[in-house]
């Protein structure tokens, strides 16, 4: 009774009007949902499907009281907000509570690349400069002046495709990066990985420029899940800060308490570690377009001092701020964020165990409700298991659990689902999983443990 037409029709209409460049998932066999609750979502014929790649519906599908919220605003009154009204002044005041000193002053835009778009405005309107840095693998939006910045993208678009006000250090992935915890211990990393950055400065000032901003995500997610080094950030933004620079922390995916310990990912460095932006967005409006810049007062003053006005239609209306209101309330009072921590920490322990079991996993990794699994050929050689990944993921999606992969090698399966995800979903999770990594290794004659000798090596083994 949910569906208009029949999924036939559906892929003919899409392929017929839908711009073929929109991603699909499961592109050659795609599902069609039609309603979700919580973790679970469900196709046309009643099908469920556990979730564990919806970061944005952070709560959970649908959640009775985000919905509620919305409703009732938008039955009340829907405007911009060139009014006075009190959901933007609240909802402001109540997320920059959130946010460490001088982190104040908040714009509100719809989406995760209006908020970054908005970020590069206001660092080169602040520092007078233009040059950007970035790591290489990352992401950050689909409009021009993103993709601009985005290696993830315009790697793809040939080699001059990087502007030459942009700016690509190395990602600091300890796993498979330029360098690794095999020969570096993690400080020795954070700051070898900063040094890359401070690289790149020394390079735009050669050259008689200076820089507007370093950005990155507070850990790369389409990069493929990488767990930054705990001192690299804290290096990097001295070096960006040495130069004049701004350094702002695009925090659209693992924002708002994903990460579990805090609520924002930046605060894995510690507490001196401040950005001078902070860009959030996906999990905002648990699927309403929401998305915000937290900035500093100074730096929008500067943006004011260009004697432009900003306005956003849509940006701060009742409904919006109505609707992110209702998450924040949501991750509070069900205690999400001990959630994240709780079953993503189980999570993370019978990944580690599965990596006993099956040569096939070459790193676990993760923080929170933010999981990588990079699977690889060869352990020793890190040769990446790319059709091994995209297999697993589509036999996955038979066994009705949504995952995906992704990295520059597309060997990284990524877990970020809602942050209802319960440990009786993480116990299916893993036994899904263990499943179809012995149905891979069973036709690559790799080494095979019984429970018990797996037990008896897991307990000899170091879980951290
Ligand atoms: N930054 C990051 C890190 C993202 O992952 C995304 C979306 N995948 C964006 C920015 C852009 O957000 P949006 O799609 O809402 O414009």
């Amino acid at each position: 009774d949910r569906e208009h037409i029949s999924k036939d029709k559906t892929i003919l209409l899409r392929q017929k009007y839908i711009g073929p460049s929109c991603k699909l998932f499961f592109k050659s066999d795609p599902i069609k949902i039609v309603r979700a609750s919580g973790q679970y979502m469900f196709s046309e014929t009643g099908e469920r499907y556990l979730d564990c790649i919806n970061n944005v519906a952070h709560v959970g599908h649908c959640h009775p009281k985000v919905v509620e919220a919305g409703n009732k605003q938008a039955a009340l009154l829907n405007t911009n907000s060139r009014f006075l009204h009190d959901n933007l002044v609240l909802y402001a005041e109540r997320l920059a509570a959130l946010f460490p000193d001088p982190l104040k002053v908040l714009f509100m835009v719809n989406s995760g690349s209006e908020a970054n778009d908005l970020a590069l405005r206001l660092a080169q309107a602040h520092t007078k400069q233009k040059d950007v840095i970035v790591l290489d693998h990352a992401y950050h939006g689909h409009v021009m002046s993103l993709i601009d910045i985005s290696p993830y993208k315009f790697n793809h678009l040939g080699p001059d495709a990087k502007p030459d006000w942009v700016h690509v250090a190395s990602v600091p992935d300890r796993y498979r990066g330029k360098y690794r915890d095999t020969e570096h211990s993690l400080d020795e990393l954070s700051t070898l990985y900063a040094q890359d950055v401070e690289d790149q400065i020394q390079n735009i000032r050669s050259s008689g420029k200076g820089i507007s901003c370093f950005i990155s995500e507070s850990l790369q997610s389409c990069g493929g899940q990488i767990i930054t080094p705990p001192g690299y950030l804290r290096e990097v933004y001295k070096h960006v800060r040495n130069s004049g620079g701004l350094c702002i922390a695009d925090e659209v995916q693992v924002g708002f308490g994903r990460v579990g310990s805090h609520w924002w990912a930046f605060q894995l460095a510690g507490e001196d570690v401040v950005p001078d932006i902070v860009t959030i967005g996906k999990p905002m409006g648990n699927g309403h377009p929401v998305a915000a810049v937290v900035t500093t007062y100074e730096i929008a003053k500067s943006f004011a001092g260009l004697g432009v006005e900003y306005f956003n239609t849509y940006g701060g209306n009742p409904v919006s701020c109505a609707i992110a209101n209702a998450v924040i309330d949501v991750i509070e009072t069900e205690n999400l964020r001990e959630n994240a921590t709780k079953v993503g920490n189980y999570l993370l322990s019978r990944f580690t165990i599965l990596m006993t079991k099956y040569q096939l996993i070459g790193d676990v990794r993760g923080v929170g409700m933010f999981i990588g699994i990079e699977l690889v050929k060869d352990r020793s050689t890190k040769e990446p298991a790319t059709a091994e990944a995209k297999h697993a993921i589509t036999r996955a999606k038979q066994e009705k659990v949504l995952l995906s992969v992704d990295g520059p090698n597309e060997n990284v399966i990524k877990f970020k689902p809602p942050m209802v995800f319960s440990l009786e979903d993480a116990d299916h999770l893993v036994n899904i999983l263990d499943r179809i990594f012995g149905e891979i290794d069973d036709s690559r004659q790799v080494e095979k443990l019984t429970e018990k000798e797996l037990i008896k090596r897991i307990n000899g083994a170091s879980m951290s």
